[in-house]
């Protein structure tokens, strides 16, 4: 759904690109992935080597693609971009790869949707940095290799499960990437403010950071929203007041869920007495994307502790039936 507020996907609009981070010191939060790069990235530069492949993992919107660009500015190389399902053929791959130079960043955005045939000549390349390609075909088909600049591949993934085997292998370096914390969303966004040149209150900062589903995505994407807001309405700065009269209408609730969020928690109530229940039904009953459930709604849903994955599906916790309030079953009571 390209119009949800607070979706996490890049359609729409987004924080300027001026809005970021330039540096792993500018990167708020995710201080364990970064201290762990920032030593990669050095020994890396050190020896003058190409740093080994890095796959980034979680969900939309909390900074895959900020950090594969300051990877490569860091290391003092090109940044070149694409994404799974934009290589469409193994020819497109090819062309890409005999592009880059010595330690050059590959930056592929969902790799899980590259196609098979693509991800068979991905193989080689980030093993041997060689291109294994076939030419011609039937009896006159012949294969030639091509020595390739020794690059690094950075990739990013919404969930680990849907890599095959053989390509989540292939990296050196897997990073996984968690929902940030009200504080850092609270910087976040002050920083960005900042940027804007809109005067936000502390306490207004940190009403936005609450409500942004612990993704900055979204943090940028509400701050422009309360601006508009602040604008119409005439206020000097943004308070806590002005902040979420605006995100209310917006229907964004305190705790940043929206309709969405809201249609798929009543649904398992309604319909299935709060679950278990299978993702394929919960996404026939919500006409949603099974991905987009799986990659957008659930996770935050899972970190606060509203619902559980179990082997017979989806059950909402305590804390979900409160939120929505109602009085949760016995069997629930914590
Ligand atoms: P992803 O690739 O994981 O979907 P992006 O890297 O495109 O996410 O980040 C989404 C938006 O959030 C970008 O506009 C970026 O500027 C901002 N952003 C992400 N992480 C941070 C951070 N740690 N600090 C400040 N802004 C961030």
């Amino acid at each position: 759904d390209g119009d949800r507020l607070i979706a996490a996907d890049k359609r729409g609009e987004d924080l300027d690109s001026t809005m970021r981070p330039q540096s792993l010191d500018d990167f708020v939060g995710q201080k364990a992935a970064r201290a762990n790069l920032k030593v990669f990235i050095e020994a890396a530069r050190g020896r003058g080597e190409a740093l080994d492949h890095v796959l980034f993992v979680g969900p939309p919107g909390l900074g895959k693609t900020t950090l594969a660009q300051i990877m490569a500015r860091e290391l003092g190389v090109n940044f070149r971009s694409t994404s799974g399902p934009v290589i469409a053929k193994a020819g497109d791959l090819a062309a890409l790869l005999t592009n880059l130079e010595e330690r050059d960043v590959l930056f592929i955005d969902e790799i899980h949707r590259l196609n098979p045939a693509v991800e068979e000549i991905l193989y080689p390349a980030m093993e041997d940095f060689q291109l294994d390609l076939i030419i011609g075909e039937g009896p006159a088909a012949r294969s030639v290799k091509i020595d390739l600049a020794k690059f690094t591949l950075v990739a990013a993934t919404t969930r680990l499960g849907l890599l095959t085997t053989p390509l989540r292998d292939r990296f050196g370096i897997p990073v996984r990437l968690d929902f940030y914390t009200v504080d850092e969303l609270q910087s976040i966004v002050t920083r960005g403010s900042r940027i804007l040149g809109l005067p936000l209150a502390a306490d207004g900062a940190e009403e936005i950071a609450r409500r942004a589903r612990g993704t900055p995505r979204i943090a940028g994407r509400l701050l422009r929203r309360v601006r508009d807001f602040a604008t119409v309405a005439g206020a000097s700065e943004v308070t806590r007041k002005v902040a979420d009269e605006a995100l209310s209408r917006l229907e964004v609730d305190a705790l940043g869920l929206d309709q969405l969020d809201r249609r798929y928690l009543t649904m398992i109530v309604e319909n299935f007495g709060g679950g278990p229940v299978g993702i394929e039904t919960i996404a026939a009953a919500l006409s949603e994307p099974r991905d987009a459930i799986e990659d957008i709604i659930e996770p935050y849903l899972i970190q606060q502790g509203f619902i559980q994955r179990t082997p017979r599906g989806r059950v909402l916790a305590a804390r979900a039936w409160r939120h929505m309030g109602l009085q949760p079953p016995k069997e629930l009571a914590e």
